[in-house]
This record gives C-alpha cells, sequence and structure tokens, in this order.
C-alpha cells in the first residue's frame, strides 16, 4: 500500500508537455479565460460575503484578508486573460494560493456553518491541479482541502448550535466531491496521455509519425533561432518491395528499423526526424540549403552500405525555406510536399540521388 502510494507519487508528468500539447491545438487560451471566470467567481464570492457574513461582527482583521483575497482574485482575473500562460513555478504558486485563499475565507466567516459549502471550491482547483500538474502536487492539494473539510466540520460542531446530524450530511456531500474529482480525473488523464503520445510515434521504428512531425516541427519553429531557414528532406527506399518479396515481410521491417536508426543517429537532436509512410522517412531541421544538401549527401552514403546483409539505396528530395515564421504550420506542409514532388525526381533520375526542389 505504502509501495504502491509512492509509486504514484513519483509517477512522471510533464506540464511543459500539457501546456504544449494544448498551444499546439490552439486551445491554451480558451482554458486562460476558464480559469480567468473560474477566479473572477472566486472573487465575487469572497466579496458578497463580507457585509453580512464577514462584517460587521468580524474583526478588522478578518475583513482585512477577504479583502485581500478579492483584489487578488481581480488581479488574478487581468493577468490570466492577458496571458502568457504561466510558468510551472508560477503555476504552482497559483494552485497553493487558490487554495490558502479559500481557506483564509472560509475560516473568516463569522458563522462555520455558512462557510462549510465554501469547501467545494476546493473541486474547481482539483480539476486544475490535475490537468497540468504531476502527483505530487495533486496530493498536497488533496490534503489541504481534505485538512480544511475536517477543520470546517470541527468548528461547526464545537462552535455553533447548528445541527449535528445535518453537519455530518453537509461533510459527506462535499469532501466526496473535492476527492472524487481529482482522483477520477487523473486516471482517465493518465491514460489519455500515455495514448496521444503513442499517437505521436510509429511503434515499428519509435521515430515520430506524420502526426508527430508536424507537433514537433511546430515546437521546432517556437525556438528563438538567429535566422528562419527551414529545409525539408523526404528519404524513400528504392525498390523495397522487392526485399519484402524476396525475403519476407519481417526482414523488411528490420531493414526499416535499421534504417530509421541510422537516419536518426546522422541528424542528431536538433532536428525533427520521422517514419512518415511505409518506407518513406522525413526530417525538418533549421539549415539553409547547402547544409540541407550536405546532410542529404552524408545521408546517402550512411544509408547505402555494399556490406549490409540487405543493401537499399534511397532517394531524397530536399525543399528549403529562407524565412518560416514561428508557427506557420503551413509552412511545414507545403515544404513536406515539395520535398516530396523532389524526392520523385530524384527517383525518376535512377534513384540513390538527391534533387532539390526549386
Ligand atoms: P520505389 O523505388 O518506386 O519507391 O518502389 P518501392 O517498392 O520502394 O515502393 P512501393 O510504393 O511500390 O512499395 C512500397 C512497399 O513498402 C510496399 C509495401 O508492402 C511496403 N511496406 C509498407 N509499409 C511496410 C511495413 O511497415 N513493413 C514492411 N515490411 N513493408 C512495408
Ligand atoms: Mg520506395
Ligand atoms: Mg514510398
Amino acid at each position: 500500500m505504502v509501495k504502491t502510494f509512492r509509486d504514484w507519487l513519483d509517477q512522471p508528468f510533464d506540464y511543459e508537455w500539457a501546456v504544449r500539447y494544448l498551444h499546439g491545438r490552439r486551445s491554451l487560451a480558451h482554458y486562460r479565460y476558464v480559469v480567468a471566470v473560474w477566479i473572477t467567481a472566486a472573487g465575487v464570492a469572497a466579496l458578497t460575503a463580507i457585509p453580512t457574513a464577514v462584517a460587521p461582527a468580524g474583526s478588522f482583521l478578518r475583513n482585512a484578508v477577504v479583502g485581500a483575497v478579492v483584489v487578488a482574485c481581480f488581479g488574478l482575473t487581468a493577468a490570466w486573460i492577458r496571458g502568457p500562460w504561466p510558468s510551472q513555478r508560477l503555476s504552482v504558486g497559483f494552485v497553493l494560493f487558490a487554495d490558502l485563499a479559500v481557506a483564509a475565507v472560509l475560516l473568516s466567516v463569522e458563522h462555520p456553518f455558512d462557510s462549510m459549502p465554501g469547501i467545494a471550491l476546493y473541486a474547481v482547483t482539483g480539476v486544475y491541479v490535475t490537468a497540468f500538474h504531476g502527483p505530487r502536487l495533486i496530493t498536497a492539494h488533496l490534503g489541504i482541502a481534505t485538512t480544511m473539510a475536517v477543520v470546517m466540520f470541527v468548528l461547526v460542531i464545537a462552535q455553533s448550535d447548528a445541527d449535528a446530524w445535518i453537519t455530518t450530511s453537509r461533510f459527506f456531500v462535499v469532501w466526496p466531491v473535492v476527492i472524487a474529482t481529482p482522483v477520477l480525473l487523473r486516471g482517465l488523464l493518465a491514460n489519455l496521455h500515455h495514448d496521444a503520445i503513442g499517437s505521436f510515434r510509429d511503434p515499428l521504428t519509435g521515430l515520430r509519425n506524420r502526426r508527430g512531425l508536424h507537433a514537433a516541427a511546430v515546437d521546432l519553429l517556437d525556438v528563438p533561432a538567429d535566422d528562419a531557414h527551414l529545409s525539408v528532406l523526404v528519404l524513400d527506399i528504392d525498390d523495397f518491395k522487392s526485399i519484402n518479396d524476396t525475403h519476407g515481410h519481417a526482414h523488411g521491417d528490420e531493414v526499416l528499423e535499421l534504417m530509421a536508426d541510422r537516419i536518426a543517429t546522422i541528424c542528431g537532436e536538433a532536428a525533427v526526424v520521422a517514419r512518415t509512410g511505409g518506407e518513406e522517412f522525413a526530417v525538418v531541421i533549421r539549415a539553409d540549403q547547402v547544409e540541407a544538401g550536405a546532410l542529404a549527401d552524408t545521408l546517402l552514403g550512411v544509408v547505402s552500405r555494399p556490406e549490409d546483409e540487405t543493401p537499399i539505396t534511397v532517394s531524397v528530395g530536399i525543399a528549403y525555406s529562407p524565412g518560416v515564421r514561428r508557427a506557420d504550420i503551413r509552412a511545414i506542409t507545403d515544404l513536406v510536399e515539395k520535398a516530396d514532388s523532389a524526392m520523385y525526381a530524384a527517383k525518376s533520375r535512377g534513384g540513390n540521388s538527391r534533387f532539390i526542389a526549386r
């Protein structure tokens, strides 16, 4: 049990990945607006608690605490609307602020029985923390939420004349909402996360597939560079069908794996390498025409080795653009198409060669 919990705590979860994923699907801004609406609502909830629930019976300190939370909520609303999406560190700070602000307001209200349903606000923070953060912060959040649910229950029983049965019933209405939301959502998201990563990869070679190529190419453009050169190379194995016909499909698969390995090794981390079709590969790299041509020559030499059990050759098409702007997905698609046509031009010249698109 303890070990299972510890394994769970150690499960990796990549904040940057979640943010990039939503950014790539053009939905990150929507999330910012949803968070802004939620923070506004929380601010309004605190503000409307002041006149009768906190003041006039509440002390100056209590009013000041709630007032500060209201101001902070409206400030955060503005920050979320303006953007950009916060860094991981800021996002953790935001979660801790939200959890502690809810606690501060609940404890500032004169009658704990009135503020007890406010525990349900932890469910909203729970959705945010589960969507973007890992098990450790989720656990910390659930700990704070549960502690507060218990504290409010004890305060109501000890300090007010509220009915103990109704209070107990209230506890068992709000506490499961707060706990169940992150726990159920986490299981779903962990599976979707796993499948989403898989859907960007080719299972045979482990390289990216066409979808993964586009996502990673968009990321490549996001990284600031000295210039905006972008080259795409498309490689297609010559007469691959005859390898399958002669040696069988399984051997054909081994050849594909070997080729994938060689291409990825030569291109290195700076390039995005994908298997875009049966025996077709694509490379996206920040390189000018001359550098892309040199890379194609290296690949032609490395891929075709006479000493291989089943020697092969490839045809390489190259397309180049001197200026590709950030997030210009269309430009990437165009370059891949041009490189594909150039590859056919190389093939029509007998294969085992490269051709640069004009
Ligand atoms: P070309 O020189 O014109 O490129 O001819 P080719 O034989 O390489 O190309 P063609 O498109 O005619 O045939 C591609 C072959 O690749 C046919 C298909 O069976 C095979 N293929 C596609 N995907 C896989 C795979 O995942 N594994 C194996 N072993 N073969 C595959
Ligand atoms: Mg081929
Ligand atoms: Mg082909």
